[in-house]
């Protein structure tokens, strides 16, 4: 889609805090999420986060301030999951995107709209959807240079890299929200010149960025989704951390890929940023031209012209010494989506390709996210060596992996002259010590 007058950079809200220069939600954003008042037996609802305010979109349906497809829309965004939000497709996101837009634009407060606001401090997230499955990409060709120079020195990406976006199966029941505590998990490993594995805590215990890629509209099964209207099927966007013990995964994964190193937890963002308000920050997408260029299910002209989004992405750590102290999260590496290798269309595309049925609310994971340039990586396995380069923090600590007490904090914003700057937010977790004898 192109960009519209819900993009306008002049546009301002009646609600001060979302023309605040600093928010991550000013008007032109509108993303979507699930949300109650924390610490009540509030039913769970859709709401859409506006400047420090939610809009409650089951509190606004019951006004009946909208007609038609946005009331509709509305109507679908009070309940517990936006799975069928979702399924009523681009129509009716962009219809009750326009009617918030209009309602908490220019014209005034209006008082039906106003008792809609909760404030963000006072509420607890759910999951957005119910997720039936979720699909881990591996789509950055940074990371999977630097992960092979690093794993098998003589070795080369493997070749079906930069034919198709590669993926696993990933595991529902361990997605959480920013905020959650993540154990540290337990498994096989097998120590570098041993000859028998061994079991106990990950001593390796990593993060992935991603972005995490919500399906809205699924296809039959046995029918493919053409790459040119592949984005037709995507609601939006979220941080995701796919967490990664690297001891464990390095001993389990062949032949079929990575198993206990990734199931034990994925932590999602709780704001879905829309493909519409991610209009304005789209990019053109090339392949470089001595690469294998992308067979005709992975290829069109709409792709090369505006497939890649400029999403920028940042990754900090915040460690006990850093609460301790009061200091800041330190930033580990900062880098934007614009370099992946594969597009979600792409993506979506290969999935269905074989005749998968995507379902409304299944999520993709984008695949970790690192850039060209060594602090652009979205792992620490790159980002120290394998360990073998710790980084150093301004509490005097190191890091080759992840500590028990280290909260991986991730945010991601989208920036362009003309255009407001939208976020995403904060997807922040800890971990927990194992629980092991
Ligand atoms: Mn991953």
């Amino acid at each position: 889609m192109k960009s519209d007058h819900s993009h306008d950079i002049g546009a301002k809200s009646w609600l001060a805090s979302a023309n605040d220069a600093g928010t991550p939600f000013p008007l032109q954003n509108l993303p979507f999420g699930v949300f109650r008042r924390a610490g009540t037996n509030e039913a769970f609802r859709g709401g859409v986060a506006l400047g420090d305010q939610v809009i409650d979109l089951a509190a606004l349906s019951e006004a009946g301030v909208f007609s038609g497809l946005a009331a509709d829309a509305a109507r679908a965004c009070a309940q517990p999951a936006l799975n069928a939000f979702f399924d009523m497709g681009k129509h009716a996101w962009r219809a009750l995107r326009h009617a918030l837009f209009a309602l908490f634009g220019s014209g005034g407060p209006q008082d039906a709209a106003k008792r809609c606001l909760v404030p963000q401090a006072s509420v607890e997230y759910g999951l957005p959807a119910r997720i039936g499955d979720y699909t881990d990409f591996y789509t950055s060709i940074d990371h999977a240079r630097n992960i092979v120079k690093l794993l098998r020195p003589d070795g080369a990406v493997s070749p079906n890299f930069q034919w198709m976006p590669v993926a696993y199966h990933g595991r529902v029941s361990s997605i959480g929200l920013s905020g959650q505590k993540v154990r540290r998990p337990c498994g096989q490993r097998m120590a570098a010149g041993a000859h028998v594995p061994d079991v106990g805590p990950c001593e390796r215990l990593d993060y992935e960025l991603e972005l995490g890629i919500f399906i809205g509209v699924g296809n039959p099964q046995g029918e493919r989704i053409p790459v040119a209207s592949a984005e037709d099927h995507v609601f939006g966007l979220c941080l995701l951390n796919d967490w990664s013990a690297r001891d464990i995964q390095a001993w389990e994964s062949t032949p079929l890929g990575p198993f206990l190193a990734k199931s034990f937890a994925t932590t999602l963002s709780p704001w879905i940023v829309t493909m519409d308000a991610l209009a304005p920050y789209r990019t053109s997408w090339t392949r470089p031209a001595e690469d294998p260029q992308p067979l005709p299910y992975l290829s069109s002209a709409v792709l090369e012209e505006s497939g890649a989004l400029d999403i920028r992405l940042e990754v900090a750590l915040e460690t006990a010494m850093h609460r301790r102290d009061a200091l800041p999260p330190t930033r580990l590496s900062r880098t934007s989506f614009r370099h992946q290798y594969w597009t979600l269309a792409q993506m979506v595309a290969h999935h269905t390709v074989a005749g998968c049925n995507l379902r409304s609310g299944d999520l993709l994971g984008s695949g970790t996210i690192s850039g060209p340039s060594r602090d652009e990586a979205g792992a620490l396995i790159e980002l120290t060596q394998a360990g073998h380069a710790p980084i150093h923090l301004p509490t005097g600590e190191t890091r080759a992996f992840l500590e028990d007490g280290d909260a991986v904090v991730m945010s991601g914003w989208c920036e362009r002259p003309g255009y407001a700057r939208i976020g995403f937010g904060e997807n922040r977790a800890q971990v927990l010590p194992a629980k092991w004898d």
